[in-house]
């Protein structure tokens, strides 16, 4: 079965809740990730990453194969059933309810939260009370759909220049506060503060939405 794994504790009270059922995925590739997806273009990027580290320029004509896009077609399908889980990276199977890192037990010890920063100081003897385990559920795909994010400069008439974020969607009737809520945001403006944090929307990038509906637990 599929996995989808979930990492972002800002929406960790809607994923608990249930009450997510939308994520927004990037569609595209990582340079990381091209020596396995377009093995020419990761061979270019070496060069480059050499030439650069040695303080060499690099000429265009040095560059055998044209650099092109490389998007990523979406994971999930509609239909898919998906198993969301926690921090699949991670060996430990409970979370803190708060901040969603690992839980720590030690004999006669309280369970506690392994983040020093977290408001959970005291930890509990009851694992069920401060942590969640990291199988979240099932879900079952119903929509896939693509959406584009991006931050734009604008200017007032007054002359003040402010950066404002802007999108453009492949789907009828979305709406972006909506989507940012299903998303388990609380507004759109966090959704797009977290996304210019961890994908740099100065350039406009592409994601995929998928919506899914939850399956009863245990099924
Ligand atoms: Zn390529
Ligand atoms: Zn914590």
């Amino acid at each position: 079965m599929k996995q989808m794994n979930n990492t972002c504790v800002e929406v960790l009270p809607a994923l608990l809740a249930r009450t997510k059922t939308k994520t927004i995925r990037k569609a595209w590739y990582e340079e990381n990730d091209l020596i396995k997806y377009c093995p020419a273009c990761y061979e270019d990027s070496e060069k480059i990453r050499l030439a650069n580290d040695e303080g060499i320029p690099i000429k265009n004509d040095e560059i055998p194969f044209k650099r092109h896009k490389h998007d990523k077609p979406p994971k999930y399908q509609v239909g898919d059933i998906v198993e969301m889980v926690w921090d699949s990276d991670s060996d430990c199977e409970d979370f803190c309810n708060l901040c969603g890192s690992e839980i720590v037990s030690g004999h006669y010890l309280p369970y506690v939260c392994k983040n020093d920063n977290c408001e959970d100081t005291q930890g509990s003897f009851n694992l069920n009370k401060i942590a969640f385990n990291k199988n979240l559920g099932k879900v079952r795909i119903t929509e896939v759909f693509e959406v584009k994010f991006m931050k734009v400069a604008y200017q007032h008439p007054w002359g003040k220049f402010e950066w404002d974020t802007t999108w453009t969607k492949s789907r009828d009737n979305e709406n972006i506060e909506s989507l940012a809520k299903q998303n388990g945001f609380k507004s759109a403006e966090d959704m797009f503060a977290y996304f210019d944090e961890n994908y740099d929307l100065s350039t406009p990038k592409k994601f995929h939405v998928y919506r899914w509906g939850w399956l009863k637990l245990h099924a």
